[in-house]
């Protein structure tokens, strides 16, 4: 098996060992400090993991409840969209390749390389992880990124128009707020995943999962594959009566509990 795209294999895996209480933690960091070396990751997305890890540790490192509640919806407006959308960067590229990829065929929603940092050599590197990964097409690369979003400046306003223009639904993780801002502005519902619920992109998505991609993913794609069988009018009350502040507030008190609790421990 190609193993490339795995956090666990390669010369990365050989150099931490096996039972090293954070093994997991200091792949991700090579994995991503590798990546970032070879080109498809940015420094500003190293700073931005350190930014994550901080929260996981808040968190636990663990998905709770309601980032699972999250990832349910999330499951459920995925198979309710009719143009749903996975916005595709740098980091998740590097993190979790193989189950974008899985997600994307599960939820017919196309893949799409949509960086803050764009230039076509990075386009054409994630593009190339994807499709190692297996993706058959991946939009936003090149010509294909030639419509804009309004409201935003630069590079930071290109996107396929057979893409994030004309979807309902976008799924994006580690995204910045203003981006985040102007996708919803434009009408679309956007599932973000975000370690930080206090970030502008976790206040103003849809739905927002406080979870790291690395768990989530492979989560949602679960859920996504059982929750085929419900009925649409199930999947559409799971939706409605969801409620992305009192999850957001959820996801605070959970931190704030838990740090009363280690700090009486000590
Ligand atoms: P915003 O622009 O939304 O106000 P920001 O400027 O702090 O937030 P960005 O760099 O724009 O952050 O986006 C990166 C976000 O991704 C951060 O909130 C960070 O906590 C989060 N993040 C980093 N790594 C992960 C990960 N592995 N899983 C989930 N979220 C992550
Ligand atoms: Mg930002």
């Amino acid at each position: 098996m190609d193993s490339s795209h795995d956090i666990k294999g390669g010369s990365i895996g050989n150099l931490v060992p096996e039972n090293h209480p954070r093994r997991e933690s200091l792949l991700v960091r090579e994995r991503l400090t590798e990546l970032m070396q070879e080109g498809s990751v940015v420094p500003q997305g190293l700073i931005a993991h350190g930014r994550g890890e901080c929260f996981d540790y808040l968190l636990g490192e663990k998905t709770n409840d309601f980032a699972m509640k999250s990832i349910d919806v999330s499951a459920a407006l995925l198979l309710m969209s009719s143009h749903p959308v996975i916005s595709v960067n740098g980091n998740m590229a590097a993190l979790t390749p193989r189950e974008l990829v899985q997600l994307s065929k599960e939820t017919n929603a196309p893949l799409e390389v949509n960086l803050f940092y764009r230039n076509n050599e990075r386009e054409i590197k994630i593009e190339r992880i994807l499709k190692e990964a297996g993706a058959e097409e991946v939009l936003g690369v090149g010509e294909d990124a030639s419509a804009t979003i309004p409201e935003l400046f630069s590079e930071r306003r290109r996107v396929s128009p057979r893409g994030i223009l004309v979807a309902d639904t976008v799924f994006l993780a580690m995204e910045d707020g203003d981006r985040t801002e102007a996708l919803v502005k434009m009408g679309k519902k956007v599932i973000a995943v975000d370690l930080n619920p206090l970030s502008r992109t976790a206040m103003k998505a849809s739905v927002t999962i406080v979870d790291n991609v690395i768990r989530t993913i492979p989560l949602l794609l679960k859920r996504v594959q059982e929750m085929k069988s419900k009925r649409k009018d199930e999947l559409l009350h799971m939706i409605n009566s969801f409620d992305n502040r009192e999850n957001l507030r959820e996801a605070l008190q959970f931190m704030s509990r838990r740090l009363n609790q280690l700090a009486l421990s000590l």
